[in-house]
């Protein structure tokens, strides 16, 4: 079958994001919408995803999407039409005692979006994590809603109900460039030909700038190279399978079904190319990462290691997503740069991209601070009581 010439909105890229976006625009009804992507739903990095959903962050919006995010994925069978995805662990975030008063000041905003999340320390918490290592900790924030997911079976869902929908999905299908006439988007060349729209979404992860740099249009964005873990379930299994964020030990782990835990690290090597990076991890980077990981919770590295893999983030200056049009080019919107943090945000994207092209704004949550030209502005995002890890 050959693809459509025509669109009202051609989404490029068919991970969790552009997924959701063409889902959101098929529920809106907002007219020929097609999906491309040059590999295959979820074949990009959402499928190597750790998929850990938390509200834990120190921007109000960004909480107010992972708010959002959680409520739709756990509407996920009402909402795609699949069974359930995700698996609730609760999570923990700890800080050290120099950050005990940014925590507070950031539990009291979640709250404030609807967040369930309390406060811990000391000897209770001591109960909630027992055998983990807390010496060093100021003061705990919990989620009892933390959770995971899948990011390739998100994808996938969110994608079959837009087809069920009317969209169309054009798999194995490149865009090659924008085409654009007096700084207005005309359509996409694709390797199956032009499809004319005016209406162009660049949910494109790592990719977007090899995509977007030859029509002049630089966002700063970075891919850095992350490592993940898998660990067989320790001899002894952990008495407390919640997932985590660890500053001291720059971890975060998190339980994987009944027999196996995830551990990744919060740093990577930057600027690795998203077509050609080292898909296997040596044992000894494993090691080590595990390792440290435990010092937190004892007993986490001595199951074994069962395998590694590698994924790729798009990093932003501020680690913060890249969501709006671009000033100068008429008919572009962009969902990219999402730093790390994507999955549990998706759905939610999926619903202000769609109210930004329907209605010209969002109105579930404000996303004016994520504009891609803030830091060309000189406007990167700061929060009120970012930790020195954000
Ligand atoms: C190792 C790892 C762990 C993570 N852990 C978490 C976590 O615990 N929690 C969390 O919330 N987030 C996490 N993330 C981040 C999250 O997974 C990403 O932010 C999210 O998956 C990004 O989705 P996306 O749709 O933007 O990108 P992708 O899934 O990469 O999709 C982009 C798609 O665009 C396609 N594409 C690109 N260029 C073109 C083109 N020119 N033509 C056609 N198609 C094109 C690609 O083939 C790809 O399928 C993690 C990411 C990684 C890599």
């Amino acid at each position: 079958m050959s693809p459509p010439r025509a669109a009202d909105v051609v989404v490029i890229g068919a991970g969790v994001m552009g997924s959701a976006i063409a889902l959101e625009l098929a529920r809106r009804r907002a007219g020929r919408i097609v999906i491309l992507d040059e590999r295959h739903v979820g074949e990009g990095m959402s499928g190597r995803s750790s998929a850990l959903v938390r509200m834990h962050y120190s921007f109000r919006s960004e909480v107010e999407l992972a708010v959002l995010g959680l409520r739709r994925y756990r509407e996920w069978t009402e909402w795609t039409g699949a069974p359930p995805l995700l698996r609730q662990t609760g999570f923990v975030r700890f800080v050290a005692p120099g950050e005990v008063d940014r925590l507070r000041a950031n539990v009291a905003m979640q709250q404030a979006c609807g967040a369930r999340v309390e406060l811990l320390e000391g000897e209770a918490l001591a109960r909630r994590l027992p055998g983990w290592r807390l010496d060093d900790v100021g003061l705990a924030a919990v989620e009892p809603d933390g959770a995971y997911g899948d990011g390739a079976r998100a994808a996938g869902d969110m994608l079959a109900r837009a087809r069920d929908l009317g969209a169309d999905y054009l798999p194995r299908v490149r865009a090659t460039a924008l085409r654009q006439r007096l700084a207005t988007v005309q359509g996409v060349e694709t390797t199956q030909g032009l499809i004319a729209s005016a209406l162009v979404v660049c949910a494109t992860g790592p990719w977007t700038s090899r995509l977007l740099d030859p029509i002049g249009c630089r966002l700063p964005i970075a891919t850095e190279l992350h490592t993940v873990a898998v660990v067989h379930e320790p001899p002894e299994p952990a008495t407390a399978r919640l997932a985590c964020i660890d500053s001291a030990s720059r971890t975060y782990f998190r339980p994987d079904g009944e027999h196996s835990w995830l551990v990744g690290d919060f740093s990577g090597t930057r600027d690795v190319d998203p077509d050609a990076f080292p898909q296997h991890p040596a044992m000894d980077a494993l090691g080590s990462l595990v390792s440290r990981a435990s010092r937190r919770c004892p007993g986490l590295g001595e199951g074994g290691i069962a395998r590694g893999y590698t994924g790729v983030y798009d990093m932003t200056p501020d680690s913060r997503p890249l969501l709006g049009g671009i000033p100068g080019i008429d008919g572009l919107v962009v969902a990219c740069g999402f730093s790390g943090m994507g999955f549990k945000l998706a759905p939610a994207i999926g619903v202000v991209i769609a109210e930004l092209i329907v209605d010209g704004h969002a109105t579930s949550v404000d996303i004016s601070a994520f504009q891609p030209d803030r830091f060309s502005r000189n406007r990167p995002i700061r929060a009120p009581h970012e930790y020195a890890d954000d």
